[in-house]
């Protein structure tokens, strides 16, 4: 038994000093506690106890655009680890001619000694042909009830048409799964990319000029629509749009269950930074936006339109991101970013008076775990579930970038003065972050069986 004494402990909207006991995996017991039965007594006075955080948008081993990902399940695990997340959910592209299990096994496999964090799936339609459909059932109880589409990259052969889209809603609404959408209008972005290049603008600011924000409302409309005509379950990936914003607590006003997220690099950066010499660093699809929108992102967090924060982290090499030296449109999208969100949000949100304390909790472990199938194991430091816990300082102040984050790739998109560090992390009761030591043994891991919880609806 370990015995975490004197914490602040963020526990639902309390905000209060507590000791926590560990038992086994488990977390035993909240309240001023004796240390006499534990094993080991850690001192936390003066820092903040949280649940472990969980993303359930990470692309490891992700093959993209003449590339492939850098984070694999041992080095994105890792980085996960270092910044305080507990679970991790992946994408796994349904390989052309490949049913949906065999995804699911090959991601098994990928993992398979090599995780350090539990990890979950969220398999991905390339192609809805009747017997992927068929599937579908099969892979909601297999314990991966969330499928993702995209609505654009059809050079990149993932785009799914909205009459296919339609019947995928309907056969997870009928199996109890949800559908997640990259949703941007691929019409208007095909257009615009070849426009603009054939004018000679091929510089990365012109990556955010060719994808705006209509590109991304059109394309939530759509699949609102497409919804309220099967009373499917919908999410929207990394929405970045304050339009779409409206949309989406419009279509949860009429009861629809829609829900969104946006990414930590939308609350961070503007799309001013592409126009820098090294601006190819921040090319990610849905791109930056100006500030008036981040602030509208910001705002929707705290108010709740927005349900949550991921990162998704896509983490290509420098000399991947240099495919798009000549034209923007040939360089991988996407921001290196599992490691950094906790104390990002914390340092940008909370610290800045932009939300409080327990939002910070709902948006990185709460509601994730809420919505994606992992309460009450995860998300919580109630008796009984998961000892996934984080030991946050909130009084460090550290500088944040390439030397001191531990991702894999030999560049960061982040290089900014931060507030409070992670000072311990604990995934299933087991200390695998020490003061910036990662002691986990690789492949302990495990898979996440998740299995949605159709009650929550628009109130998130
Ligand atoms: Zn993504």
């Amino acid at each position: 038994m370990i015995l975490i004494k004197g914490g602040t402990v963020v526990l639902g909207q309390t905000v209060s000093q507590q000791d926590l006991l560990i038992q086994g995996e488990h977390v035993a017991d909240l309240g001023a506690l004796t240390g006499n039965k534990a094993d080991l007594v850690i001192d936390a006075s003066g820092l903040l106890v949280l649940p472990g955080a969980i993303d359930t948008h990470v692309h490891f081993n992700d093959v993209f655009m003449n590339t492939i990902s850098v984070h694999d399940y041992y080095t994105g695990t890792l980085a996960a680890a270092h910044g305080g997340v507990t679970s991790i959910i992946d994408f796994s592209n349904q390989i052309p001619g490949e049913s949906l299990t065999a995804t699911i096994k090959n991601k098994k496999g990928e993992a398979e000694g090599k995780a350090l964090v539990d990890w979950g799936i969220h398999p991905v339609i390339t192609q809805p042909t009747p017997e992927i459909l068929e599937e579908i059932p099969l892979i909601v109880k297999e314990g991966a009830p969330t499928i993702k589409c995209y609505m654009t990259y059809r050079s990149e052969e993932l785009m799914v048409e909205d009459k296919d889209l339609k019947l995928i809603l309907e056969c997870l609404r009928k199996a109890g799964g949800m559908l997640m959408v990259h949703a941007e209008d691929n019409d208007i972005i095909e257009e615009n990319i070849s426009r603009v290049i054939k004018s000679g603008q091929t510089k990365p600011i012109y990556h955010a000029k060719s994808r705006p924000p209509e590109a991304e409302n059109k394309a939530i409309r759509r699949c609102i629509q497409l919804v309220r005509e099967t009373g499917g379950r919908l999410f929207i990936v990394h929405m970045a749009s304050d339009d779409a914003i409206a949309l989406v607590s419009k279509a949860r006003a009429e009861g629809l269950d829609v829900f969104a997220e946006t990414c930590t690099h939308y609350l961070l950066f503007t799309e001013k930074i592409l126009e820098r010499d090294d601006g190819l660093k921040w090319i990610c699809s849905p791109p930056l936006r100006d500030r008036r929108i981040q602030e509208k992102l910001w705002t929707g967090l705290k108010d709740g339109r927005i349900s949550m924060v991921s990162s998704d982290d896509a983490a290509y090499s420098w000399e991947a991101k240099l495919y798009g030296t000549e034209s923007f449109d040939k360089c991988p999208n996407g921001i290196p970013g599992v490691e950094p969100r906790l104390n990002l949000l914390y340092s940008e949100g909370v610290v800045k008076g932009r939300f409080s304390l327990p939002r910070l909790v709902e948006l990185v472990s709460t509601t994730p775990a809420l919505l994606f199938g992992l309460t009450p194991q995860k998300g919580s430091l109630l008796p009984g579930s998961d000892a996934d816990i984080v030991l946050f300082d909130p009084k460090v102040k550290w500088r944040m970038n390439q030397q001191t984050l531990h991702m894999a790739t030999d560049w960061s998109a982040y290089d900014i003065e931060v507030s409070g560090k992670i000072e311990k992390v604990f995934s299933r009761g087991e200390l695998i972050i020490d003061g910036g030591r990662c002691l986990a043994q690789k492949g302990r891991g495990q898979y996440l069986h998740r299995k949605l919880d159709l009650s929550i609806q628009a109130s998130i």
